[in-house]
């Protein structure tokens, strides 16, 4: 599938959460089964091509993909998590919203020291939370330098916040 026939099976759902937002849903993009795995085939060559020895994905939307990508290169995968939700002494990283602040976590544990990890989401829209994903990592003992993602909303910025943390981006399709 070209990228142009996946960019017309992200659903587009205005006012969500609130007004004045275009929500890209991908829903419906992983819900077509060529579409879900022309999306995971392209982030994994995309991936491989950086030489990451392990994959990070974030909660929640992270792992549909970073986690097929993992499977697909035979790499580790590396669940980065919302809040209170591993069952053990975890490092975490606190970033600001819009409005408030939220939080990362992971199990310390998971990575060898100087292990290079790809960071792979959904979108990447302010690039607020795959910074604080590498920072995490990085805190963990990772060399994170690439993040790739299936969509980028190159008006808010991501990209070059990523870059100003030393991580290049890379998505497979944008919205304006
Ligand atoms: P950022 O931290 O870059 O501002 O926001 C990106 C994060 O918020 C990603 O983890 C992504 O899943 C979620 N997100 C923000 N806006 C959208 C959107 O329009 N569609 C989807 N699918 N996720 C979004």
């Amino acid at each position: 599938m070209t990228p142009d026939e996946l960019k017309s099976l992200v659903r587009t759902i205005p006012d969500f959460p609130k007004s004045g937002i275009q929500f890209r849903d991908i829903t419906t993009l992983i819900g077509h089964g060529e579409g879900f795995r022309a999306s995971v085939a392209w982030l994994a060559d995309r991936v491989s091509q950086s030489g990451a020895d392990a994959i990070a994905g974030m909660e929640a939307r992270g792992f549909i993909f970073g986690a097929a990508v993992a499977s697909a290169l035979t790499l580790p995968f590396i669940p980065i998590r919302k809040p209170g939700k591993l069952p053990i002494e975890t490092i975490g990283v606190d970033y600001a919203l819009e409005y408030g602040s939220d939080r990362l976590e992971m199990d310390p544990g998971c990575i060898a020291a100087g292990t290079t990890v790809a960071i792979v989401d959904d979108l990447l829209a302010t690039g607020g939370t795959a910074c604080a994903a590498t920072e995490l990592l990085r805190k963990a003992g990772a060399r994170v330098e690439t993040a790739t993602f299936v969509i980028d909303l190159p008006d808010l910025g991501g990209g070059t916040r990523l870059e100003g943390c030393d991580v290049r981006v890379d998505a497979l399709m944008q919205f304006e």
